[in-house]
């Protein structure tokens, strides 16, 4: 009997790329697979996109597992190379960098590279995390088109801070100066992060980078509720492993930290943080058992955690299947309950979880 598994459900994925493409029609679509693809198998998702035009991870680690896999698409370095040494496996690999700084843009300068590597200069503005200053745009396009070690092809790049927020009108200026900037040079433009695709048409571009809602996960601030018909792919399941009664004012768990009021069964689950559920999901975190929903109480511990089944509940049994996350009971939901956001959940899933992966 598996314990803690995540069923992978790959359907669900090719739904939600054609959803990115329904969004972003006139785009190309460069899938972010970083972290793992984000918890759910870096190769096993990346076989299973073959409709996108390009993967992106953040690190050479990540595009080398890639090829390792098989895998043959372009492949965007999103933090580009950290060292000169690695540009010769850059071009080997058909790996695509990022320029974001002026120490990569003189290593690629002095290298001496065979073939022109595939170059995306990013531009910040406004994000403040990578990216060149929109001033210094004119010396780095004109120098990564004088050396012979970048392609002619010099891709155009911005990231958003705010994107997840319709409200918030800093999206609209960093797209107002990233126009302004590149509106006349003939090169691909991209833009727009997952929250980018879905709440703003205009920053689409000849290219998007969605990560989160490929995963069927809406990456909107308040996203319970909406869903942009995005299908999640991951449903994170254990089993009940004991039933136990509990008299009432009886403290339970490490700490004692809880105690009903009243007499009660708990519904002791396998699962805990050291499969990579939050420590810090609240009392009350819902669970489904059955197709009900049951709340969690006491600690969540390495490997357990308690659920309150209530005293009158007669069908739970050891063995029943327990959903943490998935279709039925949203991640953003249990990100919301243990005060972080669904992308950390996902990417912290631990190797003691095993995978299913479902066509
Ligand atoms: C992670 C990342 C993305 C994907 O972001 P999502 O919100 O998951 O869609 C896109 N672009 C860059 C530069 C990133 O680091």
């Amino acid at each position: 009997m598996r314990l803690a598994t995540a069923e992978i459900n790959l359907t669900a994925l090719a739904h939600n790329l054609a959803q990115v493409k329904r969004f972003a029609p006139n785009s190309k679509v460069m899938a972010v697979l970083k972290a793992n693809a984000y918890g759910h198998g870096l190769v096993k998702i990346a076989q299973h996109l073959n409709d996108a035009d390009a993967f992106a991870v953040a690190r050479i680690d990540e595009a080398l597992a890639l090829r390792a896999g098989g895998l043959t698409k372009p492949i965007v370095l999103l933090e580009g190379f950290f060292n000169k040494d690695d540009l010769p496996i850059l071009l080997a690999n058909n790996f695509q960098t990022i320029i974001h700084d002026e120490y990569q843009l003189a290593a690629l300068e002095e290298a001496e590279l065979e073939a022109p590597l595939l170059c995306w200069l990013k531009v910040n503005t406004g994000m403040h995390r990578l990216g060149i200053a929109p001033e210094q745009f004119d010396e780095f396009y004109k120098r990564l088109q004088k050396t012979p070690n970048a392609n002619n092809t010099v891709n155009l790049m911005t990231h958003f801070a705010c994107a997840d927020d319709v409200n918030n009108t800093k999206t609209v200026q960093q797209i107002s100066q990233f126009d302004c900037l590149v509106n006349n040079i003939n090169q691909a433009h991209c833009l727009s992060n997952s929250a980018g695709i879905i709440a703003w048409p205009n920053a689409h571009g000849d290219w998007v980078r969605p990560g989160l809602m490929l995963y069927g996960v809406s990456p909107m601030a308040n996203a319970l509720g909406e869903q942009h018909q995005l299908k999640p792919v991951m449903r994170l399941t254990t089993r009940v492993i004991a039933v136990r009664h509990v008299p009432a004012n009886e403290a339970v768990g490490y700490g004692g930290r809880w105690k009903s009021d009243k007499a009660t069964q708990l519904a002791v689950v396998a699962m805990g943080y050291g499969d990579g559920y939050p420590r810090h999901a609240k009392e009350g975190t819902p669970v489904v058992i059955g197709k009900q929903r049951y709340g969690i109480v006491g600690s969540v511990a390495m490997d357990m955690i308690s659920v309150d089944i209530g005293q009158n509940e007669h069908n739970i049994k050891v063995g029943d299947r327990v959903t943490m996350w998935g279709p039925e009971l949203p991640v953003e939901e249990i990100a919301q309950c243990a005060d972080t956001i669904p992308y950390e959940l996902l990417c912290n899933i631990t190797p003691r979880v095993s995978y299913e992966y479902q066509p």
